[in-house]
């Protein structure tokens, strides 16, 4: 579905934040010799009246996240994430078992946590590969089904009342934001906290960051914006902070408009701080268009013409790969294979090129010269686990936010 008006306010969009042609959807993998790719449109706009960043190009939800790759217990980096979430939200317990609504609950990585810690547990989850498993987990009850405003009313029809909603990276996720905001109008009580996190726009900005925009995620939210979104719909933002998850992410905490909580001073930095980089202004949006061709080029350039006889392998088939790799056409000519940790995705080929994706044990044998870590955002981790590389000279490539070798 092409949308030719912002989402949330209607206004025509006029002004292009990217444009990147047809891309296959991350996360979808197929097996095979040359398979073929379906291809979508990936352009993002941005509304000079709200200033809401969104893809103009809606696939449905169905195609992406029925079925889903993305497994939230294979990174550890988010394993320890979602400990430390939990042990925030349960610092208040105090045993009175409370209920804790996930949407987009994937394999259950939190909820596992939370239930731990006693409390009562809802995931809403839509992928039904990922929910096999936490099904069979008593303490979890799981909603197989996309959040929107009809279950919304289902559950409030059957659940008592929530004292947390927590969605992580879920809510640039679902297309309709009106529906999203009227669902979670309905679902929050008086006393309900909400924490949500996403990919947070102004380092996206500052860093010229465009491998993780792709067709999963239809919104990139500025803490200013989400604001004034949120208020349309009797949600305040009461506080805010930056998180290092995701390559730069914002995790906010709502309530209903008229909760007494005051606002903190951190979220007011950040508006602030949002005030001075001018993301009110649509002429800071033109930068990014221009760091986009720049980096472009210069991976380009490294990859195929500098280090164009030596062995490169990638690490990592991870979402932000696919919009990278497609993006600056890279093909099996370039990259012999993608190591990955999940088996879910082994044997498979990288969305839109000719790359197999192959198990990370291959590593000591195929030895490569360079490794480029497309989840850049976790390198620390992964350089960790692959320090062995070093016996036989391999490095790193670190894509953004500078092209680095190490
Ligand atoms: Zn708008």
């Amino acid at each position: 579905m092409i949308s030719k008006k912002c989402s949330f306010c209607n206004t025509i969009l006029k002004n292009t934040f990217v444009n990147f042609g047809k891309l296959p959807i991350a996360n979808k993998y197929i097996k095979g010799k040359n398979p073929i790719f379906k291809k979508y449109n990936l352009k993002i706009k941005v509304c000079h009246k709200c200033f809401l960043v969104q893809s103009t190009n809606k696939i449905s939800p169905t195609k992406i996240f029925k079925k889903y790759y993305y497994k939230s217990s294979y990174s550890s980096t988010w394993v320890i994430h979602c400990k430390l979430l939990a042990k925030e939200i349960s610092a208040d317990n105090k045993n009175l078992k409370k209920k804790l609504l996930e949407i987009g609950s994937n394999d259950g990585t939190l909820l596992k946590e939370m239930a731990k810690k006693k409390f009562k547990c809802i995931g809403i989850e839509p992928a039904t590969n990922l929910i096999k498993k936490v099904k069979f987990n008593k303490k979890i009850n799981i909603y197989n089904n996309f959040f929107n405003y009809q279950l919304a009313k289902k559950i409030i029809s059957k659940e008592e009342e929530l004292d947390y909603v927590i969605g992580t990276n879920v809510i640039a996720h679902i297309p309709n934001i009106r529906d999203l905001l009227r669902g979670l109008q309905i679902i929050f009580s008086d006393k309900t906290i909400g924490i949500f996190e996403f990919q947070y726009l102004l380092p996206m900005i500052q860093n010229g960051l465009y491998d993780t925009i792709y067709h999963e995620h239809f919104f990139y939210h500025s803490l200013t914006t989400l604001n004034k979104i949120l208020q349309k719909f009797c949600l305040k933002i009461f506080d805010a902070k930056r998180i290092k998850i995701h390559s730069g992410s914002l995790r906010i905490y709502i309530c209903k408009i008229n909760n007494q909580k005051k606002r903190s001073k951190r979220f007011l930095r950040l508006i602030k701080s949002e005030n001075n980089y001018k993301l009110n202004n649509i002429n800071t949006y033109k930068i990014f268009k221009k760091k986009f061709f720049l980096h472009k080029n210069r991976l380009s350039k490294l990859i195929k013409i500098q280090l164009k006889k030596k062995l490169i392998c990638g690490y990592g088939a991870a979402a932000k790969g696919n919009t990278l790799l497609n993006v600056i056409k890279i093909k099996n000519k370039q990259i012999k294979f993608i190591f990955d940790k999940s088996n879910l995705k082994n044997k498979f080929i990288f969305p839109g090129t000719d790359i197999p994706i192959i198990n990370i044990n291959k590593i000591k044998y195929i030895k490569p010269e360079y490794i480029l870590i497309l989840p850049w955002n976790i390198k620390n981790e992964i350089i960790k686990n692959l320090n062995y590389v070093k016996k036989w000279n391999g490095k790193f490539i670190i894509p953004f936010p500078k092209i680095q070798i190490i």
